[in-house]
């Protein structure tokens, strides 16, 4: 087994949001959905605003400054431009077959 090498990889403020936002229960409404409220998303560890860099999951243009420790072959945008995007494709048949 490989441990994943982790890199500093620059995110957009909208990706980093998708996996750093905690939310909790709060109500359930008339016709039993749950309400959330937010109440609380996570500080990136590695800030640098003002920093121009590409996220490395959209692709998006970002001054954002945000990276977070990433393994570059999870790393969608990142992925696509060498080998791993094969192995993206080899996962998903792997997901097909569960
Ligand atoms: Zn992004």
């Amino acid at each position: 087994m490989n441990e994943p090498v982790l890199r500093p990889l620059p995110l957009c403020e909208q990706c980093w949001l998708e996996n750093h936002t905690n939310w909790e229960p709060q109500s359930m409404s008339e016709n039993g959905h749950i309400l959330m409220k937010l109440v609380g998303v996570d500080t990136p560890e590695i800030v640098t605003p003002g920093n121009v860099d590409i996220c490395c999951m959209c692709g998006s243009i970002t001054i954002s400054g945000i990276y977070e420790m990433t393994d570059p072959t999870k790393a969608y945008f990142l992925g696509e431009s060498d080998e791993s995007n094969d192995k993206f494709e080899f996962n998903f048949g792997i997901l097909d077959d569960d």
